[in-house]
């Protein structure tokens, strides 16, 4: 039996995985979403002693259905080889009694990695199963790691092309360096002049554009979203909360059935729904807890049941989690519903127009795996000091958010259950933050003295992603207002 899809915003029609990931977003603006979250059909004992590659294999096929056999093993098998500088592909890391998922061994040292090394074999599996004849067009908005996890995934890809818009002066030096120097006959980056907001905005208005998708189509294009929104994301996440609930036992760290908790530090909601997924599927996960940094949105949303983006943006040393519109919350929104895409239209509606929205006291109460926590700028680089100090670990400053927020919950909750921290970006990213967290001194460091001082004090070589570009030539050097990017597009592909 095939698995379906539907769109949050639309009870009525369905669609199979591989439309539901060339699509990206539904028509109606809306999520897809599968009609019901399957289970996993191995045992825990079976997955103990699978490999990253069989787990994917054991997960992903639950949900897409209508992807071979060999399809889904040929994707898997060119996803995660020897571009992870780890045969593990997402090591597990005991430190202090908590385990860090160090999910960021992939080309671009962050954890967006593991979903995009794998969505562009998906999507091009896709189109061929669709009889898709248009050239596909990937439209990104990042805000950091996104951009150049997808340019890496789709670089020189047949049959696409990537279009990633970053906001100019809202990432960090060496995000926008990978960025900007990416190679690839196929990519384009456009800095624009204003926030992740503003970006992930402007790209959804082209997608819900349908003149625009006319026009695209005659010439030849179609547009489709490597965005935390596209299943295509959603579905590999969930794999390695499986992957380290498994690691777990078989380490012995924990009996089989156990209950573990989770921390993520969250931005656009996709790891942490992720989570949420493996949950469902029946992982025993108690508690997803869901850490903010001081764009907390969030957090507030779990303490009063009321979504409000009518606040001032903040600019924080952990910028992937600088967002007011959590878009994936939205596939949340839908299952407390009750699966109701009337409702979680009018919320989003409300979304729209004033920028907040209320739950029911029923949709309330359908959130209680859930637990919420947020870290100041001061807490996220005490933490990071702290850990390094004690330890001799160097975390970076995302991950710095969720072990502070995992530290407080711990001490007001006693709830001792073992917790993993989803680790979602490697230090070298953010050399800056890190170093000048553990030592005032070294900001007076350029960026590459930086990094190099940062592999004397963790003791971990300099990855590769970041040895690319100490010289690598820049090579994008576009921008745009943040009203201009349908022009920006159309100019791009010489529509
Ligand atoms: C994207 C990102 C996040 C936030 O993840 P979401 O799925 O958007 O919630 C956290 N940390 C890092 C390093 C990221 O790149």
């Amino acid at each position: 039996m095939n698995l379906l899809y539907k769109s949050t915003r639309n009870a009525d029609k369905t669609v199979t995985a591989s439309e539901a990931i060339l699509k990206g977003l539904a028509d109606d603006g809306g999520l897809f979403v599968p009609v019901n979250i399957p289970k996993l059909d191995v045992s825990l004992d079976e997955l103990k002693d699978m490999t990253y590659q069989e787990t994917a294999y054991s997960v992903m096929k639950q949900f897409l259905t209508d992807f071979t056999k060999e399809e889904l093993e040929n994707c898997i098998a060119k996803a995660y080889d020897s571009k992870f500088d780890t045969e593990e592909i997402a090591p597990l890391v005991k430190v202090d009694n908590t385990y860090y998922l160090e999910l960021f061994h992939g080309a671009t040292i962050a954890f967006k990695d593991m979903a995009l090394s794998i969505l562009p074999h998906l999507l091009t599996t896709s189109a061929k199963k669709n009889n898709v004849k248009n050239e596909i067009v990937i439209l990104t908005a990042t805000s950091g790691d996104t951009g150049k996890a997808a340019l890496a995934g789709f670089a020189d890809v047949e049959g696409t092309r990537i279009i990633v818009f970053y906001p100019k002066n809202g990432v960090s030096k060496v995000q926008e360096l990978q960025m900007v120097t990416q190679k690839g006959a196929n990519t384009s980056v456009v800095a624009i002049h204003g926030n992740f907001d503003c970006a992930q905005s402007g790209v959804k208005a082209i997608f819900e554009n349908k003149e625009l998708a006319k026009e695209m189509d005659v010439a030849g294009f179609q547009f489709s979203s490597a965005n935390s929104i596209n299943i295509g994301r959603l579905v590999p996440q969930i794999v390695y909360y499986v992957y380290a609930y498994a690691k777990l036992l078989q380490n012995e760290e924990i009996a089989e059935g156990e209950e573990i908790n989770v921390v993520v530090p969250t931005g656009n909601f996709g790891n942490i729904l992720a989570a949420y997924f493996a949950k469902q599927m029946g992982i025993p996960i108690a508690k997803l807890i869901c850490a903010s940094n001081e764009n907390k949105v969030l957090f507030d949303f779990f303490q009063t049941g009321v979504y409000d983006k009518n606040r001032e943006f903040i600019l924080t040393n952990s910028p992937s989690m600088d967002i007011l519109i959590s878009s994936n919350l939205e596939r949340l929104i839908y299952m407390i519903a009750g699966q109701d895409a009337e409702k979680n239209s009018e919320l989003m509606q409300a979304l729209k127009s004033q920028g907040v929205y209320e739950l029911t006291e029923d949709m309330k109460a359908n959130l209680g795996d859930f637990a919420a926590g947020y870290a100041t700028e001061a807490e996220v680089k005490e933490t990071i000091a702290d850990i390094y100090k004690a330890t001799g670990y160097v975390i970076d400053t995302h991950t710095a958010v969720a072990a502070k927020v995992c530290k407080d919950y711990q001490k007001e909750s006693k709830d001792a259950k073992k917790t993993v921290i989803a680790s979602t970006a490697s230090p070298y990213k953010f050399a800056r933050s890190v170093m000048t967290s553990i030592d005032g001194k070294y900001d007076a460091l350029e960026e590459f003295d930086l990094i190099d001082s940062l592999e004397v004090v963790s003791n971990v070589a300099i990855p590769n992603a970041v040895e690319e570009i100490r010289n690598a030539k820049i090579l994008h050097t576009l921008e745009c207002d943040a009203d201009k990017m349908e022009e920006t597009v159309k100019e791009i592909l010489g529509v």
